[in-house]
């Protein structure tokens, strides 16, 4: 359980440790161990699996019970996360996904941007680390643990600054550049978060939408590829003002663009999803003028894989492109009323 306190002091020896070990007699096995762990939780490629790698280090690392992970949401759509890795009786780590509400001290860490240490009412210490990017809190560690943590403060404060980095650059491979929206390569991800929620009062569906930019071709072709490109970005805000904060939005290529709602029943979700169309409608584009948008949408369930659900959703939108476009057609309602035929008709979207 000393570990973390070694680690910390070869990290920044002491004076009188200086003094007796030189450099080469040091012992390599701890900072082995530590850019181990680095190395494995760097590994990850998806942020949920970071966030997690990021606990799990930590509780391994330091003398702690437990490690909480607090998130805030970087651009404001999302939620907080809250990722808390355990160490259970057997001794083995525990992590635990969205699982606890943050204490009301790792908001003030972030909010102070300085780390802090206390003892709680149960009498566990705990250390508030923030997790710092260029000015701003990204969120903040939190360390509980049944002796004094300010040892490990040098150790969770450079994880800190490794996460900090390292998430910011899976960030930016998550978005599309242009409108920042999340591009298609976290849609799975997105969307199995979405499944798993436990369901709000009754109406548990989630909806998958694509919609597709009408005529686009007529827009670049006239005005040029920058006047299109400039619809695309006018039309990811138009989303972001049009759908609700836990809404998912995507760029999934070009002029098409997914939406994962949660928490609708079909007439909840269309009414979002024909209140965005004719907004769109609405708005005049600067030069272009006026631009629809054709929408098809699909359920998702637990048990589809994503490429059905957006195979689904593309055979709507197929169908709203084919019945005059401007237009939001159901899956589940057109197969109902019999009007995709017998013959599955092929979409516009690539699959995977
Ligand atoms: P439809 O109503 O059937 O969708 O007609 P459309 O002209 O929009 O046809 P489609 O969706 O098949 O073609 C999309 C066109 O959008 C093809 C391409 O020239 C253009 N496009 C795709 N990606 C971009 C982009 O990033 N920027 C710009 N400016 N144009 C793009
Ligand atoms: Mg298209
Ligand atoms: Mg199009």
């Amino acid at each position: 359980m000393s570990v973390a306190y070694d680690i910390v002091a070869q990290g920044k020896p002491a004076a009188s440790a200086r003094t007796e070990a030189t450099p080469a007699a040091r012992p390599l096995v701890l900072p082995a161990r530590l850019l181990d762990t680095v190395a494995a939780f760097t590994h990850h490629r998806d942020i949920d699996a970071l966030d997690q790698g990021l606990a799990l280090s930590l509780a391994e690392l330091a003398p702690a019970r437990a490690v909480v992970l607090c998130k805030r949401a970087i651009d404001g759509l999302r939620r907080e996360s809250i990722v808390r890795c355990v160490v259970d009786a057997q001794g083995a780590h525990v992590v635990d996904a969205e699982a606890v509400a943050g204490d009301p001290a790792l908001a003030r860490c972030m909010e102070e941007q300085q780390p802090h240490a206390d003892v709680d009412a149960r009498g566990l210490h705990r250390l508030f680390v923030p997790i710092l990017h260029e000015g701003r809190a990204l969120g903040a560690l939190q360390l509980e643990g049944d002796a004094p943590l300010e040892g490990a403060l040098a150790l969770a404060e450079g994880f800190a600054r490794i996460y900090a980095n390292y998430i910011t650059l899976l960030q930016e491979s998550e978005r599309d550049k242009l409108t920042g929206l999340y591009n298609r390569r976290t849609f799975e991800r997105h969307l199995q978060r979405l499944l798993r929620q436990p369901p709000t009062a009754g109406v548990a569906s989630v909806w998958l939408a694509i919609f597709d930019i009408d005529h686009f071709k007529r827009v670049n072709d006239t005005y040029g590829h920058v006047y299109g490109d400039e619809v695309i970005l006018l039309l990811a805000q138009q989303m972001r003002a049009s759908f609700r904060h836990d809404d998912v939005l995507f760029r999934f290529g070009g002029e098409e663009f997914v939406v994962l709602l949660a928490g609708h029943d079909e007439a909840g979700a269309r009414g979002a999803l024909e209140r965005f169309r004719e907004r769109v409608a609405q708005h005049p584009f600067p030069q272009v003028g006026h631009v629809t948008v054709s929408i098809g949408y699909a359920r998702a369930s637990l048990t589809d894989y994503p490429e059905m659900v957006i195979d689904r959703a593309d055979k709507a939108l197929y169908f709203a492109k084919q019945h005059g476009r401007n237009r939001t057609h159901g899956y589940e309602d057109l197969l109902a009323r019999g009007a995709l035929g017998p013959v599955a008709v092929t979409g516009s979207i690539d699959l995977f």
